[in-house]
């Protein structure tokens, strides 16, 4: 565990305790749990924070500014990049405890404090016959606040969109303290800048939502799910664009798995289930919404599917449907399969540019002779590159970020971005300079100078640079570790 200034903040640290009492830990388990997310690599702070209102954050955040301490805003730590760890030590704010949340049925707008659990939301929403629709895997797991700081995105987007488009209004403190709400509680509003988009994405570090109003949907009443086996990894891709350029359906689901994840899945799930062409490519298609629309929908799905895949299965009953979301739900976990680590890169290119994308790491694994899996959201160009590696070897640590670098730089080429949805955080700060210019850096910077003039929020993520592949991990077992087969 990394930490540069281990006694520098224990005045601060007496004096938050003074204010906020109980709400303050200082337990070496406490802050050792603290020290790291979903990345695993830790950097141990001086307190861990949990407030029990939400006022209690604009005091931790005065004193934080005051007296220069560094403060990271935490949910449950689920992020991928870093971007929740302690990199400079400080004050852990954990917001997981102000978890409240309700529907207005009225507006249809559900008011969440940061720290409700995601799935808990969409499931509250279901049962009222309602839906918010951003999915990220880890719903089970993550909070809204953390969703919204990371714009997190998911399996429904290519229909649905991410987080962004379902938060009408923010509530929270700027990073010296002071109460602001960005937005209203309102069906429509034109007054001032929009720094509610500002907070959203900024990963913490431009102030601590304390509560958000979300807009929901009416849940759709059917759904159709589909899976197809196609004969190449393009020819996956070039169907989903011609389905697209049709215009005809709007599918919720476009999923794409290679020949590698289907590989590990199929070896997680025990049986191939397309035993005429077992490990080819694989597309999960669902269609959703009114009945009589899904019924049209399917019509020219099957058409479709009829004309580019080499086969496919259609399902009946929701056990059925369930059956063929399995190879996708089994496909990330399946990857420690092939190596006991994974960099785990979220790159996002133009759809018309996904296939070669796709033929291009066939270059990369063989220039590196590392195994590769790419599978991910084929729909918005989101696609989830996953470079397998031994983490015991420092030579394949290196040849291994020699791989993310070499995919990086083509997804700019190509006019893409180095994250769909999990952010820059630490792991990606190394590739940054690929995607943003001077006078990009430059404004982002101003922002960050104007709303913390003092960096106390979230310091040492997205502008300095990190080499994760350098730091060794944390041995430690993850909630949501356990779809990982055993050895
Ligand atoms: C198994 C698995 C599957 C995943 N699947 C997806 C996916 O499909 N799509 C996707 O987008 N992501 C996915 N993720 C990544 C991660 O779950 C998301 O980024 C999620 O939004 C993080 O939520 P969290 O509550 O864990 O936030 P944390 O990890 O605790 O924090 C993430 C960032 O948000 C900041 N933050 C947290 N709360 C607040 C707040 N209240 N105010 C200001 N800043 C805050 C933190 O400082 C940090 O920068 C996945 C992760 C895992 C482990």
């Amino acid at each position: 565990m990394s930490n540069m200034n281990d006694s520098r903040y224990t005045q601060a640290t007496v004096l938050l305790r003074q204010r906020l009492g109980c709400s303050v830990s200082v337990d070496g388990r406490d802050l050792f749990e603290k020290s790291f997310d979903g990345m695993k690599i830790a950097f141990k702070a001086d307190a861990v924070v949990r407030p029990q209102e939400e006022s209690e954050v604009g005091i931790l955040l005065q004193l934080a500014n005051q007296h220069r301490v560094p403060v990271t805003t935490r949910g449950v730590g689920s992020t991928l990049t870093g971007s929740a760890a302690p990199r400079y030590g400080g004050w852990v704010l954990d917001l997981s405890g102000l978890s409240e949340f309700e529907i207005d049925p009225l507006t249809n707008f559900c008011h969440a404090q940061a720290g409700a659990i995601t799935g808990e939301i969409q499931n509250a929403a279901d049962a009222q016959g309602r839906f918010y629709p951003p999915d990220p895997s880890s719903l089970k797991w993550c909070t809204i606040g953390g969703n919204i700081a990371c714009n997190a995105g998911g399996l429904r987007c290519v229909k649905y969109g991410v987080t962004r488009d379902y938060i009408v209004a923010l509530e929270g403190y700027l990073p010296t303290g002071e109460h602001v709400k960005f937005g209203r509680d309102l069906k429509k509003f034109s007054s001032g800048y929009n720094l509610r988009d500002l907070w959203i994405g900024s990963e913490g570090m431009l102030g601590v939502v304390t509560r958000a109003t979300l807009k929901l949907l009416p849940a759709p009443r059917s759904r159709q799910t589909f899976l197809a086996a196609f004969t190449s990894e393009r020819a996956v891709l070039e169907s989903v664009q011609e389905l697209l350029v049709g215009g005809e359906v709007q599918p919720s689901i476009l999923e794409f798995l290679d020949r590698l994840s289907v590989k590990g899945a199929e070896g997680g799930i025990g049986r191939s289930l397309f035993p005429e062409a077992p490990a080819s490519p694989l597309l999960l298609v669902e269609t959703d919404g009114h009945p009589a629309q899904v019924v049209e929908d399917t019509l020219t799905i099957e058409k479709w599917l009829g004309r580019t895949a080499i086969t496919f299965l259609k399902s009946n009953s929701a056990k059925e449907a369930e059956e063929l979301w399995e190879v996708r739900r089994q496909c990330s976990g399946a990857m420690f399969q092939l190596a006991n680590s994974k960099l785990n890169q979220d790159v996002v290119v133009p759809i018309c540019r996904e296939a070669d994308l796709v033929d291009f790491i066939d270059t990369v694994r063989e220039k590196t002779g590392l195994p590769i899996a790419v599978f991910g959201h084929a729909g918005d160009g989101n696609l989830h590159v996953n470079v397998m590696y031994d983490r015991s070897s420092r030579e394949t640590r290196v040849v291994a970020a020699n791989a993310v670098k070499m995919v990086m730089e083509k997804v700019v080429a190509l006019g893409g971005s180095i994250s769909g949805e999990h952010g820059i955080g630490l792991a990606k700060t190394a590739y940054t300079d690929l995607e943003f210019g001077n006078a990009e850096f430059a404004a982002m910077k101003a922002i960050k100078k104007t709303l913390d003039p003092r960096n106390i929020l979230n310091p040492g993520k997205l502008f300095e640079k990190f080499e994760p592949w350098r730091h060794d991990p944390v041995e430690v077992q993850l909630p949501w570790d356990h779809t990982r087969p055993l050895g």
